[in-house]
């Protein structure tokens, strides 16, 4: 009841994937307020921040920035089996929809998933905002990245059969805005596929405030569920065909260090503990995570 009064007395609120002003407090989370939309159940960081100048702070620290519990990777290269095994498990998934064709990661970072896609007959493009991400890619892999945002790129209207968004939609201030270029550049029946923390899973239920999910607020400023993506899908023109818990693949000393954040003491004997048994570098999917969506452009 207090988030209706102190909406009623403050600026109106709405909802930035459904318009709604049904919007209400949730936590208060490092000094960030969190709103939830009752109508479409999205929750988001307000007010937002800057969109420039979190842009900015995702050059050069964000891929080495060596505190992951506050922004970005501690060292996103030592990941590179990981992320690429996780993204031959979301090409999987997306075989029954398409095989080949032109395809777009925005949020491309080092051009890993690119490189796997390109070695299955995709012919690929890459956007991404970090400079040093995409110069990476394109000297390392040869794999083209355009360096900036999706906007920025200035994609001719529907040129590419598939679009693909790992774990990019949260960081978006204005997630319709992309959605709704992307629907622009995609060809008639081509497909956009997504993967986001899902603040549906039963770990988000389950932990409330405490969810690991919001380590990365600020970074992450919108979270998610399957009805509030497929709503805001159904906005940009896109049809969902699929919604299902992501591949995510992580090494067993990656997690326990995200552990740190609740227990240092514990991490660090846990981390002891992994190195005495050989199996810190032992690889694990975490199917209840991220959720993957699958969406169709209609029209
Ligand atoms: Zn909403």
């Amino acid at each position: 009841m207090s988030g209706r009064v102190l909406q009623m007395s403050g600026p109106a609120v709405v909802c930035g994937l459904c318009s709604s002003s049904d919007v209400h407090d949730l936590y208060q989370i490092k000094g960030w307020q969190l709103k939830k939309c009752h109508t479409c159940e999205a929750v988001f960081v307000f007010p937002l921040p800057d969109c420039e100048e979190l842009i900015r702070d995702y050059q050069d620290n964000y891929f080495s920035s060596g505190d992951h519990l506050e922004w970005g990777y501690e060292d996103y290269f030592s990941l590179e089996d990981e992320i690429r095994e996780t993204a031959r498990r979301r090409l999987r998934l997306m075989q029954p929809y398409i095989r080949g064709g032109k395809l777009l990661e925005a949020g491309a970072a080092t051009g890993w998933f690119l490189d796997e896609a390109r070695t299955r007959g995709f012919e690929v493009r890459g956007v991404e905002v970090s400079e040093t991400a995409a110069k990476w890619g394109e000297g390392s892999l040869k794999v083209p990245i355009f360096k900036g945002t999706l906007r920025e790129a200035k994609l001719a209207d529907d040129e590419f059969d598939v679009v693909v968004l790992w774990d990019v939609l949260e960081h978006l201030t204005e997630p319709l805005t992309e959605l709704r270029e992307i629907h622009r550049v995609l060809k008639k029946g081509g497909y956009l596929f997504v993967s986001v923390p899902d603040f549906g899973s039963v770990w988000a239920r389950l932990m409330g405030r405490r969810w690991f999910g919001f380590t990365k607020i600020r970074e992450h400023v919108y979270y998610y569920n399957r009805r509030s993506l497929s709503r805001a899908m159904g906005r940009a023109g896109l049809k969902v065909v699929n919604a299902q818990s992501s591949p995510f693949l992580v090494n067993l000393d990656f997690l326990v260090s995200k552990l740190a954040q609740y227990s240092k003491p514990a991490a660090g004997a846990l981390s002891k503990l992994l190195g005495w048994l050989h199996l810190r570098d032992r690889k694990i999917n975490l199917r209840t995570v991220d959720l993957f969506m699958a969406a169709r452009k209609e029209v």
